[in-house]
């Protein structure tokens, strides 16, 4: 393994991690290396180099785990603690990322290829902030009590309650465009429940996963809570989500996965919830000042280098403006420096990996064959890491694939339209229905345009703003159900209906 063209830009606690010779499994409390022996390397998107060797977990090692975490959940401590021993758990595990923040981050930013300085001042303070959210949910769980009026028994005397009961076992799958964040919706709100979980990071990015795991241990879980599988999707993802011992299947990634799991699902009717990808809009409006709707809509798309689910992936503004901030776009979007997570000047890293720059490449490469026009950006950037550089398309029309199919990469693409009843159709008019935004102060128009948006988030004047509170989730092909908020816990929760003749 060669670290030596980071191990300088790093601090001695993330390169103490990164220096491990393998990175095991968590199953019970316990590190082990995958049952057949696999394992895999994962690489740094800005150099290629390989940066660690990753068990590879197999349906035996997805077996164990379950059964680990049936066993904390049906035998261990957990099931008898009180909601608010949890509530401090989660509490201590909150402090602890803050504590491991900046070599979170670091390992984050390596693996990603993401900002490290974003992803401390982003990803990290989501991931703390959400653990904080939580723990309050966790001694907030309510059931009801009501009047009975059992038709056919009026005379009849019943007390009648509803109990809310932690779903059981947990599989959260996560994607690697927020590994810890996208965890952290997943292990939050299951921990708050009382389920115990088995978490598997995607292949890309599996390293903080691992060590959020030490930090679970060291806050107090009590072994099996939190099981981490790492490995790929059809080797790990597929055997863990069929296991017959999970209750519930949490999922964040393609919509072309997320039918596979909820059909998989089905079959052992486990409960899950969707998370999905989008084509989200940005609609500016003809009131607005056009540098400011320029400067939202390049954030909207190059955050995350567009490997947002919500990115802000079709631009829409009112012809008298469209020349206008298409052209601030695509120069706020030339000007954008390209350059390692871990350099502090750079704005943009790399892709996560050379089949993500390859497909983003192939899609700009359809779209100049379809017809568009490449106003900014248009391709890779060096040889060197996985690098694309800020793209920005015109003369697209709705039906072409670049409009239509999420890329999941820095590629905008730019339509001018006439009135709102136009651009509301516009604007739903893909598969997909998870975010957008609106970009206007004319109270009138957003408060009309609002209702007829089908996605799941509406920003107004912003975008991809997240709040724990507030739930995240998809209309249409983006999903079923939500992340964040109270709407998060109640997935992982059943409801039980109890009557006592008395
Ligand atoms: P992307 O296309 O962005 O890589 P995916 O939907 O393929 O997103 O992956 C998201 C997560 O789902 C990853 O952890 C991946 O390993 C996992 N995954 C992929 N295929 C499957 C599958 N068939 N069953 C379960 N998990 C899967």
């Amino acid at each position: 393994m060669d670290l030596s063209e980071v191990k300088h830009l790093i601090s001695e606690p993330a390169a103490a991690f990164l220096s491990r010779p393998t990175h095991r499994l968590f199953i019970g409390g316990q590190w082990t290396d995958a049952a057949d022996g696999r394992s895999f390397e994962t690489l740094n998107p800005a150099t290629e180099e390989v940066i660690g060797r990753v068990a590879s977990a197999g349906p035996a090692d997805v077996d164990r785990a379950v059964k680990a975490a049936r066993a904390a959940f049906d035998q261990g401590p957990w099931g008898r603690m009180r909601p608010v021993e949890r509530q401090r758990l989660l509490l201590k595990l909150a402090d602890l990322v803050e504590a491991h923040a900046q070599t979170l981050a670091e390992i984050e930013s390596i693996d990603n290829g993401k900002s490290a300085a974003i992803a401390r001042a982003v990803d990290m303070a989501i991931v703390v902030d959400f653990f904080r959210y939580m723990a309050g949910w966790a001694t907030k769980i309510e059931g009801s009590t009501s009047e009975h009026s059992v038709p056919y028994a009026l005379q009849a005397e019943f007390v009648t309650y509803t109990r809310r009961e932690a779903v059981g076992v947990v599989a959260a799958i996560v994607p690697w465009n927020f590994p810890l964040v996208v965890a952290a919706w997943k292990l939050g709100p299951a921990l708050a429940a009382g389920c115990t979980v088995v978490l598997k990071p995607a292949e890309q990015t599996p390293l903080t996963a691992l060590y959020l795991a030490e930090l679970i241990a060291e806050a107090g879980f009590p072994a099996g809570v939190v099981n981490i599988l790492t490995g790929d999707g059809p080797g790990t993802g597929a055997p863990l989500v069929r296991h017959p011992g999970v209750d519930k299947v949490s999922f964040t990634g393609s919509t072309e996965v997320g039918k596979l799991i909820g059909h998989a699902s089905v079959d052992n009717m486990t409960r899950f919830t969707l998370e999905l990808g989008g084509k989200s809009p940005v609609i500016v409006l003809d009131d607005c000042d056009p540098a400011a709707a320029a400067a939202g809509a390049a954030n909207a798309i190059f955050f995350n280098h567009g490997q947002v689910c919500c990115a802000g992936s079709r631009l829409f503004v009112q012809k008298k403006l469209f020349d206008r901030v298409v052209a601030d776009v695509a120069q706020i979007a030339s000007a954008l420096p390209l350059g390692h997570g871990l350099d502090p000047a750079a704005q943009m890293g790399p892709l996560v990996s050379r089949e993500q720059m390859q497909r983003v490449c192939g899609y700009i490469d359809i779209g100049r064959a379809q017809g568009a026009q490449v106003v900014a950006g248009g391709g890779r950037q060096g040889e060197r890491g996985f690098f694309v550089q800020p793209t920005v398309l015109a003369d697209v029309q709705r039906s072409h694939r670049v409009a239509q199919e999420e890329i999941f990469g820095p590629v905008l693409v730019a339509m001018p339209y006439d009135d709102l009843d136009q651009v509301a159709a516009w604007a739903n008019d893909t598969p997909y229905g998870l975010g957008a935004s609106i970009w206007s102060n004319d109270l009138s128009k957003v408060h009309r345009l609002i209702p007829r948006i089908k996605a799941g988030t509406v920003w107004v004047n912003c975008h991809s703003a997240l709040d724990p509170a507030m739930p995240f989730g998809g209309y249409k092909q983006s999903g079923i159900g939500r992340d964040l908020g109270k709407a998060s816990l109640d997935a992982y929760l059943e409801t039980k209906s109890v009557f006592i003749a008395v």
